[in-house]
């Protein structure tokens, strides 16, 4: 007998837990033909709604519901994290919980890892129906400038839907990092990996948990977290304008010794916008070292990622 740990990070989705459910359990019956029983870790992630009782409703009526409350809210990086720790199943599957990530598509995922060899699946949505045009917008050029800047392969439009081998999992916590970016470590440990494409599906009920703030910070972090390009960057700025200085330089003593300077006051306003292009270049390479800066101080601090308040 195999077994399938589900994984559910849940954010005040007090609307969505017993819907997930029922859901997930329509594929109860394949999964018990292929000798394969199923566990479910709902990761509570602070919510502030009723999540925690519905889970804990569930896990009265089912004992393969199981339940990782946080101390409070650590994000879905860390919700993820802590499910693939508790996760003792051989084969680990992701999953949001807004029913965003069909749960039809587990056998079909399930085959090609068992049959086809693969040892993780992944999916990727193909439109983004539904969501605001800006957002998309936006979403797309990251995918375009992080897959520039890094040599992880982060696939447009991935979810963090994925079913994994233990051995994918092993790997996958086996990087303690503080700043997680999973779109980008689940590239970064290699392995075959099948990509199923589906089309987006709206959320049903309760409202995304991401503002577009919070996601332009997320797409930073994951820059930061792959990707050394904007220090490079930071460096090729500095030699261009030390380059230019330096024929500036050479113009200026020919100029002066050929034709002579009579009027020194010409110019000011052209050196004040020379001097504020250049400082505004200083600091904004200043603030690409403070990025990563920051970063490794969270690292070096060694902070756990989560902390539990109750187990079930
Ligand atoms: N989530 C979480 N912690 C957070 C934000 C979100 O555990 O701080 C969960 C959320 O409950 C959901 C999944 O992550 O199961 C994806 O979130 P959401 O559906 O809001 O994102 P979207 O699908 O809009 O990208
Ligand atoms: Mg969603």
């Amino acid at each position: 007998m195999k077994l399938l740990s589900v994984i559910v990070p849940c954010y005040n989705e007090q609307e969505n837990i017993a819907d997930f459910y029922v859901e997930l359990m329509k594929n109860e019956k394949y999964f018990h033909e292929q000798d394969v029983e199923i566990e479910m870790i709902f990761v509570n992630d602070g919510s502030r709604d009723n999540t925690v009782a519905e889970v804990k409703k569930l896990h009265e009526k089912d004992e393969r519901v199981h339940l990782i409350n946080f101390s409070r809210n650590f994000g879905k990086e860390a919700g993820m994290y802590a499910g693939l720790q508790r996760s003792k199943g051989d084969y680990v599957v992701i999953m949001d919980c807004d029913l965003q990530d069909p749960p039809a598509l587990l056998p079909e995922m399930y085959r090609a890892i068992v049959d086809e060899g693969y040892d993780s699946v992944a999916t990727r949505r193909v439109d983004r129906k539904g969501e605001p045009p800006i957002r998309s917008f936006f979403a797309r050029q990251f995918y375009k400038l992080i897959n520039k800047m890094s040599n992880a392969d982060i696939v447009d439009g991935a979810r963090d839907y994925r079913l994994m081998t233990r051995q994918f999992v092993e790997s996958i916590l086996s990087l303690e990092e503080y700043n997680r970016f999973s779109k980008g470590i689940f590239g970064w440990v290699g392995f075959n990996t099948k990509w199923l494409e589906f089309e987006n599906i709206e959320r049903k009920k309760g409202e995304t948990k991401w503002s577009f703030w919070k996601l332009f910070i997320y797409a930073l972090d994951g820059i930061v977290a792959f990707s050394t390009a904007p220090l490079a960057m930071a460096s090729i700025f500095g030699v261009l304008f030390c380059v230019l200085a330096f024929i500036f330089i050479i113009f200026i003593v020919v100029r002066q010794l050929v034709f002579g300077d009579p009027n020194n006051t010409v110019g000011w306003a052209s050196t004040i916008c020379i001097i504020s292009l250049v400082s505004g270049v200083q600091l904004f390479c200043l603030g690409i070292l403070g990025q990563y800066l920051s970063k490794t101080y969270l690292e070096v601090k060694k902070r756990p990622m989560f902390i539990i308040k109750e187990e079930l």
